[in-house]
């Protein structure tokens, strides 16, 4: 952490580390793709030689639970090295791209160079993965990196630092933790890419600082992503799907089902289905959620304290209650939380929710849950249940997201062919396999020319017009 006592120091610490890769970053896009791939099982091996710690700091963090840790984290980065291991050679290889008659003589490709000096900032919601998931793009890209988890999630930051310490050389790989104060200072420094992971109120800061030195930048925000229920659903499979999509990570996951828009006409069986099923997940047998050892906590008392105060509004504005609510503040716990009869002024409904509390609209027209969803930002992602294709096509039409899942929920992460990203303020840039290779590349055009030139074209114009 930046201390009061300490800011310059530390501020040389990133300036002097930020100079030493910059040095380094020349060596780095030299590497071959073979040495890439040797820095990036580094990372598979330590992870899969430490995957108890990672789930012991994670747990100590905010209880999240071991099996979720896997899922969630272990599992999305293995992929992503897996893939990123198998297709590199691929994507370094110069592509040739068609030339144009005008430029007969010529041929053109397309190279990946490294952006050079990068800045990795992460969220506390899934601190490992999305640390480590950019950094292994970023080496594949061959660039200098440094990385600031956030300081929410400490054992886990710890635990990144220690990581890295042991698997990278300062000028090739370092951690700073800390929390906003370490971000800012570093965010004076003229990287190249700064790839932040985080809420958009904190992107808009990021992007403002990266242009100061028009830092390229891509931003992996959040928001209200909304889940459509229509007539045709199978009711018993959304309700499950819906209920394990906004209860894991205990809601705090950047693609979770913010609220949902159900057809009145399936209205009551669907939150009947929608609170059995969270009860079978989290209180089977009739036990208390808080004796579940499937259910995180949320992450401190502040943001207990601010899903708190999105439930209380909601309830002194006259949202009823479907499935309670039970909290506990010593314990930062809030137990899964099934909001009716909410409206548009109440701030469950104008805020990300990042909690596990969902609010329910029902809607009579399709065109009525459009609107509902349009009037907003554009979401990070949008959910449709619907065994209708042409009305599920209607709905991608006449919609804007990152990305959408049709008929289940948080899927669009497992698959690092997709491009995971969001639009304006749920996100600018994409990740995923290839694409976050990209992200941290500069696509550099090269146009050869192998025979003649272009001097019929060449001045003066007026002679060649008098010629011609
Ligand atoms: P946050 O924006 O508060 O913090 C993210 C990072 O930014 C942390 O490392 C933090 O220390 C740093 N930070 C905080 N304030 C800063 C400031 N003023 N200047 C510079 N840096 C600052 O986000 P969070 O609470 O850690 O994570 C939750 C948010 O992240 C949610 O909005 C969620 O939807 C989003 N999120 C998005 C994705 C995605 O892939 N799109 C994934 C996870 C989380």
């Amino acid at each position: 952490m930046l201390t009061e006592t300490q800011p310059s120091v530390q501020r040389n610490d990133f300036a002097a580390t930020f100079d030493r890769q910059r040095r380094h970053a020349p060596q780095m896009a030299l590497t071959t793709a073979s040495e890439r791939i040797e820095r990036i099982r580094r990372i598979q091996r330590w992870v899969v030689a430490h995957q108890a710690d990672i789930e012991q700091a994670m747990y100590d963090d905010f209880r999240k639970p071991p099996a979720e840790v896997m899922m969630g984290e272990l599992m999305a980065l293995n992929g992503e090295i897996r893939h990123t291991i198998r297709h590199l050679k691929r994507w370094m290889k110069p592509q040739r791209v068609p030339t144009p008659i005008s430029l007969i003589g010529t041929t053109s490709r397309i190279v990946h160079e490294p952006k050079g000096n990068v800045l990795i900032i992460s969220p506390w919601n899934y601190p490992f993965v999305l640390s480590i998931r950019p950094l292994v793009s970023a080496l594949a890209a061959g660039n200098v990196v440094i990385i600031k988890p956030s300081e929410l999630t400490p054992n886990t930051a710890g635990l990144i630092s220690r990581m890295i310490a042991e698997l990278f050389p300062a000028d090739e790989v370092t951690v700073f933790e800390g929390d906003a104060t370490v971000s800012t200072a570093l965010l004076e420094l003229p990287f190249n890419h700064i790839f932040f992971t985080g809420s958009p109120a904190v992107g808009r800061i990021v992007m403002a600082a990266a242009a100061k030195h028009l830092a390229s930048v891509t931003l992996e925000l959040g928001g209200k992503s909304p889940a459509i229920v229509d007539e045709s659903a199978n009711l018993g499979q959304a309700a499950g799907q819906l209920a394990w999509g906004k209860c894991l990570n205990n809601g705090q996951t950047c693609i979770a089902p913010d609220y949902l828009l159900v057809h009145e006409s399936v209205k009551a069986p669907f939150v009947e289905a929608l609170r059995n099923a969270m009860v079978s997940m989290y209180s089977p047998d009739g036990k208390p959620v808080e004796a579940s050892d499937s259910y995180a906590r949320i992450v401190n008392s502040n943001h207990f304290r601010r899903v708190k105060a999105l439930f209380d509004d909601a309830l002194a504005k006259g949202a009823t209650v479907a499935l309670c609510g039970q909290m506990n503040e010593a314990d930062n716990f809030i137990a899964p939380t099934l909001l009716e009869t909410v409206t548009d002024e109440m701030r469950v409904m104008q805020e990300e929710i990042f909690g596990p509390i969902l609010p329910i609209l029902t809607y009579r027209t399709l065109d009525d849950a459009l609107r509902t969803i349009n009037q907003r930002e554009k979401p990070l992602a949008l959910y449709i249940h619907s065994r209708d294709r042409q009305r599920t096509q209607y709905i991608i039409d006449r919609t804007s997201a990152g990305d959408t899942v049709v008929n289940d929920t948080l899927l669009q992460f497992g698959n690092v062919e997709l491009p995971f990203g969001g639009v304006n303020n749920s996100g600018l840039g994409k990740s995923n396999g290839f694409y976050s290779f990209q992200e941290f590349s500069n696509q550099r055009g090269i146009v050869k020319r192998l025979f003649g030139t272009l001097r019929p074209i060449y001045p003066p114009y007026t002679n060649r017009v008098e010629k011609t």
